[in-house]
């Protein structure tokens, strides 16, 4: 089937079908169902992104650079998800960080790692909650790359010159080995399936990861596990306090090597027609506010279930403002909100939703 052109000379993206594509995968899972629903906005088309160390500590711990959100305990994680059950909100997706980081991002793949942890925690603690598994490396790696390098923090060619020798030198970007990440991506989305999540999310921008994650899945029999794919995710300034939270910064170089310039939208078509043939059940366009414009374009070309991130930026930016009393915080957030919807997408993931499922709940009409 033909779903749509990436532009007037293009070939039109095939479907591939079954079993490659399921739409049953969402419709038979109940808690997923709400977020894929094609209208309104109400608290179950939210998603609350959370935090979980495995770092002993007592309390959670402040994000200085995100007021309100936190570096969450495996304990606190479920109580606080309780509490978002309980308002409606549709979702959690959850980042981990590890006790120990390596070059290999080995935390993110362990089966008894942070987030396994943390996901049976909280489908204890409410069932009712669909959780969302982040499946990334960054988080994991010493070097704060998404992927394995191929060269650990280095990469060039050492060159003799007449006079003097070119040393071996940090890579700005680009020295992340594609192909050796890929199964370890892979079986991070199975140590997370095998622990109950509802839907795995990669966000590595890897070429290959839906691909490689499906295979992996079907294999070890979730077949019926979607994935909800990062497919555009623009190499943006907003992720800084994310870095901050996570810990995640890369040391040497940046993103730009695998995530999408934001001066490109037809690459954004094309990255989501990819990830829909490899076997997305689910898209996102991030970050959000900037990128609207994409988040119409990919809806309108593809038609499949989009989720659209408002992320760390977004978020320090409105709450750097209300702090100051330059705006009205429920007014902005919600009119973010509705933005995002009338764009065309049709799950929020927000670091506002506890909020925003609060505001929603006393709103008529919202
Ligand atoms: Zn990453």
């Amino acid at each position: 089937m033909d779903i749509g052109r990436i532009n007037e000379s293009d070939q039109p993206v095939k479907l591939s079908g079954y079993p490659k594509q399921q739409p049953r995968r969402i419709r038979q899972n109940p808690l997923l169902r709400g977020l894929t629903r094609e209208s309104g906005l109400s608290a179950g088309k939210l998603v609350a992104p959370l935090f979980v160390t495995e770092k002993s500590q007592r309390k959670p711990q402040p994000v200085a650079s995100m007021p309100g959100v936190v570096r969450h305990s495996v304990s606190s994680v479920a109580a606080e998800a309780k509490e978002l059950s309980k308002l409606g909100v549709g979702a959690v997706l959850l980042f981990g960080i590890p006790k120990i980081k390596d070059a290999q991002g080995s935390g993110a793949y362990d089966e008894h790692g942070i987030v396994p942890q943390a996901i049976r925690a909280i489908k204890k603690a409410a069932p009712n909650l669909a959780v969302i598994a982040d499946v990334c490396l960054c988080e994991y790696t010493d070097h704060g790359h998404c992927g394995v390098l191929s060269q650990p923090g280095i990469s060039g060619v050492i060159m003799r010159k007449p006079f003097k020798v070119r040393l071996w030198r940090p890579s700005p970007h680009g020295s992340v080995d594609n192909a050796a990440t890929l199964p370890l991506l892979a079986a991070a989305a199975v140590a997370h399936a095998r622990a109950g999540a509802d839907m795995v999310a990669p966000s590595a921008m890897m070429d290959g990861q839906v691909a490689s994650i499906r295979k992996a899945l079907d294999q070890d029999g979730f077949s019926s596990l979607p994935i909800l794919s990062y497919s555009v995710k623009y190499a943006s300034a907003f992720y800084g306090p994310f870095r901050d939270a996570a810990a995640s910064a890369p040391r040497l170089g940046d993103r730009r090597g695998y995530q999408i310039d934001p001066a490109n939208l037809e690459e954004a078509l094309r990255e989501t027609a990819l990830d829909i043939e490899e076997g997305a059940d689910c898209v996102m366009v991030k970050p959000a506010m900037a990128y609207l414009d994409v988040v119409r374009a990919v809806k309108k070309e593809f038609n499949w279930p989009t989720a659209v991130y408002q992320v760390s930026g977004e978020y320090a930016m409105v709450k750097a403002a209300v702090a100051r009393g330059w705006l009205d915080e429920k007014r902005t957030v919600l009119e973010l909100a509705t933005a995002m919807r009338r764009a065309g997408g049709d799950f929020f993931i927000t670091y506002y939703a506890k909020e925003l499922a609060h505001w929603l709940s006393n709103k008529r009409g919202a």
